[in-house]
């Protein structure tokens, strides 16, 4: 069980990974195309948000694992961005 975030740079438009299982390793998180570094404040959110995606899929199998017929999920999550200039409020 890997739980990964793709980032995305919107410096220079590519997208890098960073896996919650070796997250300290990757420390400072920065984009390994332009060099731009996420902030310290923004590490610490970005490695809460991964612990919790790894902790609640770690719970479904556990679950599934531990409990007869209790169904196995699997979430994955996404994030689109749409610059706000683009969003058409009138629809
Ligand atoms: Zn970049």
């Amino acid at each position: 069980m890997a739980t990964r975030a793709d980032i995305k740079c919107h410096n220079c438009e590519n997208t890098f990974q960073v896996f919650w299982h070796s997250f300290e390793n990757q420390l400072p998180i920065m984009c390994p195309y332009c060099s731009k570094e996420l902030d310290e404040a923004m590490t610490e959110k970005l490695k809460n948000a991964l612990g919790t995606v790894w902790n609640l899929n770690y719970h479904f199998r556990k679950n599934h694992e531990e409990r007869k017929n209790e169904p196995l999920f699997t979430v994955d999550f996404a994030h689109v961005h749409v610059p706000i200039e683009k969003f058409d409020l009138d629809n």
